[in-house]
């Protein structure tokens, strides 16, 4: 019997879940909060149990021939010389800049084009109440709209409001100290295809990356305690970045004039969100919305892309007791949730210096490990092997049986 599946969360972990639940022949409804399909993002990229995903979905060669292009991450000085470099192909592909590495808006809109022949998609709307009946879950959406589902998978993100909605009180974040804006900017002669680091006094950072559309993806990042700047209105955001970064050197005047034209701002206070349960009744969570790693632990996408698939697939498989099906999800995920999410807050403190002492000592210590007898070595520090659902489980519906 074909379930009816809400997936509120148009972005990588929904996507992914609508896409195979869609294949499997339920009956799936994607919500999505923005008014349109978002397109923003850089750089992410997928390791791993992810890439055997994309593999059994058929668009492993569609990401890989979609990436960004990026060589390597190359730290720099405030005239721009390069302190330390990391070449991708040296560090065999799982350096800080990965072999599968795409920007978020690609892998979202590839996904999002696999599922749309077998999945729907609304925009603009939101889950405003969920009531638990006998056979099924009432969602209440907040645009007056009403239905009932088999289940519901909570994809929202980060700071998704249906996790507060129905774990009030559930969510016990752990703030990393650093928040992260990203944006696109024009490029210029001048760039080259390295993701560029810059370290200012202060905790500071300001980066530019490489893409495939002719433009630049900038980040602005600054360590210290969260002042709760997620919520702001993006002009805000924006005043207060122009003031942390008046001042702070290198390519930062170029990068504050192109955030005030880009077309995709997107801020973010770094917090993982550490949840007990993931499901309640008939809805659950996947993806940030349910153990957000943080960019710093470099797996977030996998997770997602790992963490759809595998709530898909036991939802394909659990015979129609969804709460069973919920729970065989959490029991795969939660191992590779939590190597995941081991990331030691030192890394921020590390990687944004406050004082140029530290800066120049962070750059001698990128160049030692930048080196080849120690290189290998690094790139085992970049890339953790978690410990990962076994995918082999889960039935391709596109093969028989
Ligand atoms: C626009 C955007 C840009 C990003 N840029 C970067 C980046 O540059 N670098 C990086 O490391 N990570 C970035 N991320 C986060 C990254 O995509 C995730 O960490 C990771 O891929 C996990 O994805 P997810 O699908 O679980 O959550 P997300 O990618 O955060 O997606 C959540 C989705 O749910 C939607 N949503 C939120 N609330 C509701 C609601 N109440 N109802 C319905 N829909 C809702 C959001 O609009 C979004 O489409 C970005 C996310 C977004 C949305």
């Amino acid at each position: 019997m074909p379930l009816r599946i809400l997936v509120t969360g148009a972005s990588i972990a929904g996507n992914t879940a609508a896409l195979w639940l869609g294949r499997h022949g339920h009956d799936v409804e994607v919500v999505e909060r923005a008014p349109a399909f978002r397109d923003g993002g850089q750089n992410i990229d997928v390791r791993g149990v992810g890439r055997e995903v994309l593999r059994r979905m058929g668009l492993e060669q569609a990401a890989l021939d979609r990436g960004t292009g990026e060589l390597g991450t190359a730290w720099v000085d405030d005239r721009g010389r390069v302190a330390a470099r990391f070449v991708t192909d040296a560090t065999t592909g799982d350096g800080p800049t990965a072999e599968m590495e795409i920007l978020r808006g690609d892998l979202a809109r590839l996904l999002r084009d696999a599922a749309e022949p077998v999945v729907r998609y609304r925009f603009g709307d939101r889950v405003a109440a969920v009531a638990e009946e006998a056979d099924g879950a009432r969602v209440r959406f907040a645009s007056g709209r009403s239905a009932s589902y088999d289940a519901v998978l909570v994809a929202e993100g980060v700071g998704s409001a249906t996790r507060d909605l129905v774990f009030p009180g559930g969510n016990d974040p752990r703030w990393m100290d650093l928040t992260i804006a990203y944006f696109t900017i024009p490029r210029v002669a001048d760039d080259d295809r390295y993701w560029r680091w810059y370290n200012a006094p202060g905790g500071r950072s300001v980066s530019l990356r490489p893409d495939r559309h002719g433009t630049a993806r900038a980040m602005l990042s600054v360590r210290r305690p969260p002042g709760g700047e997620q919520n702001w209105p993006v002009e805000r955001q924006k005043a207060w970045l122009r003031d942390l970064f008046a001042d702070a050197g290198w390519q930062a005047p170029r990068v504050l004039a192109g955030m005030d034209d880009t077309p995709d701002f997107y801020l973010d206070v770094l917090r993982q969100v550490r949840m007990t349960r993931w499901s309640r009744g008939r809805v659950a969570l996947i993806g940030d919305a349910a153990w957000c790693a943080t960019p710093l632990a470099g797996i977030g996408t996998t997770l997602a892309v790992a963490g759809g698939f595998v709530a898909a697939g036991e939802l394909a498989r659990c015979g129609g007791d969804v709460g069973a099906g919920l729970a065989a999800f959490e029991r795969a995920m939660r191992p590779m949730v939590e190597d995941g999410q081991g990331v030691p807050k030192i890394g921020p403190r590390l990687m944004n210096p406050d004082s140029r002492p530290g800066i120049r000592l962070l750059h001698a210590a990128l160049n030692v490990a930048a080196r080849p007898a120690v290189r290998g070595l690094a790139a085992r520090l970049f890339s953790r092997e978690p410990r990962a659902p076994d995918l082999s489980v889960y039935a391709d519906p596109s093969r028989p049986a």
